[in-house]
């Protein structure tokens, strides 16, 4: 039967009560925002009456407006910058409308960092930048200095005590990751350790700007992906390579069933009874081995020191600069964990850093570049294999797929 036909047949009671439950939503929606927004201020005034701050703090209620914590410089020019320029490895320079000039002097930080750290940079922020600094998302640590003749002897203590600076223009920035094996119970490799043995290869390419354009590198170490790897230059990506082991006569003691079947993604978790135990099965060619089920389930490890190692994406890019922003692809589907300073990893990234340093044109990404030249050639001139990795078999892969009708025939 035609739809309006079963509206017209609706009693009037049903229609009002319909018509009740909207505008009540729509109330219920209006007063909440007013009170969200009501409170927001009455909290925002108390955060300034001295003494009750420690305590809004405390409560988790604390509304700071944020302008508060800008630099005197940034809050005079809000709204009035008129250009920045870069005149020097990672020295950014702001002008404003007014004449007022600010530099921004970016050092690579540590993204885990001992409270020694922070302290000693606060002495510098004190000393040469009136007491300001910001982290970026990519955790530089950046000094705001609105007088030039501390830009050099600040880069002369940073330098001194082991941070390099850099990392602006056509350079590669700091390396933004995750926890790794210090923090998170899923991770499939190191962050820290890798990090830090990447950039020291790399550091050339932070501490100048003789790049092509910008490249950022990410690191999250399982495909959680709580770092940017979906979208950087170049991903370190920790995988694992099987399923999860169950320990079945633990799963029902500390595990509740029905929340590991619904925290799987791929529905590859249903309930079983294994050797007489309440337990759960997986399905092996449904698993993605994200370590969700282990998230919420202790019985359920994924990590194997032998088969757990990284692999290497490629191509991605935040910046709608020049080209669309776009996902990184996968390029190196398995490379070993080998701490402690994990050679086969930077060996990997220095060499794809360096075949797009020499092919690429002035400013282009590293993805846009791979485009240009197409993906076959990109594989030889990295020396990678095609495999049955790289075929995107996700079950709505469809909706990544190229779906041009344009093809490209390369002349090799
Ligand atoms: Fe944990 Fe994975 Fe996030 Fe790493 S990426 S911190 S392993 S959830
Ligand atoms: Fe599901 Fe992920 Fe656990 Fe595999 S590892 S069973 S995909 S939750």
């Amino acid at each position: 039967m035609p739809k309006a036909i079963l509206l017209s047949n609706r009693s009037d009671f049903e229609l009002s009560s319909y018509f009740f439950s909207f505008v009540s939503v729509l109330l219920l929606f209006f007063f909440g925002l007013l009170r969200d927004v009501i409170s927001g201020c009455i909290l925002m005034v108390l955060s300034e009456v001295p003494l009750t701050l420690p305590l809004l703090v405390h409560l988790d209620l604390w509304v700071i407006y944020c302008k508060k914590f800008l630099p005197p410089i940034i809050q005079n020019n809000y709204g009035k910058w008129k250009y920045h320029e870069n005149p020097r490895p990672g020295v950014l320079l702001h002008v404003s409308e007014s004449g007022d000039k600010l530099w921004s002097v970016r050092a690579a930080s540590p993204r885990l960092i001992a409270t020694d750290t922070i302290r000693w940079y606060a002495e510098m922020a004190k000393k040469y930048a009136g007491g300001y600094l910001r982290f970026t998302s990519r955790n530089n640590v950046e000094f705001l200095v609105t007088e030039e003749k501390n830009i050099d002897p600040l880069i002369d203590e940073l330098t001194k005590q082991g941070y390099p600076v850099g990392g602006t223009g056509n350079a590669i920035s700091n390396i933004v990751h995750t926890q790794g094996w210090v923090h998170c119970h899923s991770a499939a490799t190191d962050a820290s350790g890798i990090v830090k043995c990447v950039m020291d290869d790399l550091t050339p390419y932070f501490t100048s700007m003789k790049l092509p354009g910008k490249l950022r590198i990410a690191l999250a170490c399982c495909l959680n992906m709580c770092g940017a790897v979906h979208c950087s230059d170049i991903a370190i990506l920790g995988i694992h390579r099987h399923a999860p082991s169950t320990k079945h006569d633990q799963v029902k003691k500390i595990c509740e069933i029905p929340s590991v079947v619904s925290a799987c993604p791929t529905a590859a978790i249903r309930p079983a009874t294994v050797d007489d135990n309440q337990s759960v099965e997986v399905l092996e060619e449904n698993c993605m081995y994200c370590a969700n089920c282990y998230t919420v389930c202790p019985a359920m490890p994924l990590n194997d020191p032998e088969t757990d190692g990284v692999s290497i994406w490629v191509g991605g890019k935040v910046s709608n600069a020049r080209t669309e922003p776009r996902f990184s692809k996968l390029a190196i589907p398995f490379l070993p964990n080998n701490p402690p300073r994990w050679p086969e990893v930077t060996e990997t990234v220095r060499k794809l850093v360096e075949i797009w340093a020499a092919g690429a044109r002035k400013y282009e990404r590293m993805g846009d570049w791979i485009e240009r030249i197409g993906w076959p050639r990109f594989f030889k001139l990295a020396g990678i294999e095609f495999q049955k990795q790289h075929i995107d078999d996700f079950k709505h892969a469809g909706l990544t797929f190229k779906r041009s009708t344009h093809l490209r025939f390369d002349k090799e």
